[in-house]
């Protein structure tokens, strides 16, 4: 499939309106007359997936997180930005990101992530206004449990079926609380605090989520929280963008194996609260 026909596709499926002013989104590197046989579906844009790419034989990375989000004047090899452009060209190898547009499709990224915990029943925590408004589409996603249980073994199930690898999850609230109304949202999704408060929901997993925040959201009577992290909340998407590729587009796609969460270990304390 040629990479202009793969747009037309990409631009169904996530167009570019929906996504946020502030964001970057669709096509950074690549001839679009070009042909794409090899999809590599990432998070970030590293030097490591882009090698990764590269050692694939990838014709085209689909990534969540632009990689140019801030404009540039040069993209001379004399920083990482620039020396991935160079890489990617020099071998071929197509950029496409989908990111805020991506976050508020049906299915979206936390589509992903709800599917993952088992959510079912689900509605958008924030619904997307106007251009992309209705069908279920917005930010983050609020569904039941199939059946309820304590916050702790919640938390336990998120920590194993998510990528946390080393670094497991972070929970506020009272470890015993019973929950079947979940509200979550992949990456940092603290700007979704109220509706989790309004909606009433038993908890808020997401990522990112900061001191003062937390903090406030729970002294104003806010539903318990996970922070599972930013990568391994949006990771889960990879897997089904992946598969929507494969059966669409007839393409060979690979789920990038490279961990690009830049948080790598976890070392506990020896203190009990
Ligand atoms: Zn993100």
């Amino acid at each position: 499939m040629r990479l202009a026909e793969l747009m037309v596709l990409f631009e169904a499926r996530y167009p570019a309106e929906w996504a946020e002013h502030w964001d970057r989104v669709g096509l950074v590197t690549g001839r679009p007359e070009r042909s794409i046989h090899r999809v590599l579906c990432v998070i970030d844009v590293t030097p490591d997936t882009v090698a990764d790419a590269i050692a694939l034989k990838a014709d085209l990375i689909l990534a969540h997180h632009p990689l140019l989000l801030k404009g540039v004047s040069s993209v001379a090899a004399v920083n990482p930005a620039g020396r991935m452009i160079h890489d990617l060209i020099a071998n071929d190898v197509a950029l496409f990101v989908a990111h805020t547009n991506a976050d508020i499709a049906s299915p979206g990224v936390s589509d992903a992530l709800a599917d993952a915990l088992g959510i079912v029943g689900r509605m958008p925590l924030r619904p997307a206004k106007f251009p992309a408004t209705g069908d279920g589409r917005g930010h983050g996603r609020v569904g039941r449990l199939p059946v309820v249980m304590p916050l702790r073994e919640f938390a336990q199930l998120a920590a194993r079926v998510l990528p946390t690898g080393d670094l497991g999850v972070r929970i506020a609230g009272d470890p015993a609380k019973r929950i079947t109304l979940v509200a979550v949202c992949g990456g940092s999704g603290d700007e979704f605090l109220p509706q989790a408060r309004e909606l009433g929901v038993d908890v808020y997993l997401t990522g990112d989520l900061k001191h003062h925040k937390a903090s406030d959201h729970l002294l104003e009577g806010g539903p318990a929280l996970i922070d599972a992290g930013h990568w391994a909340t949006e990771q889960p998407w990879l897997a089904e963008v992946a598969q929507w590729l494969q059966k669409e587009a007839s393409l060979e796609t690979v789920v990038s194996s490279v961990r690009t969460d830049p948080w790598t270990m976890h070392v506990y304390g020896n203190f009990a609260r």
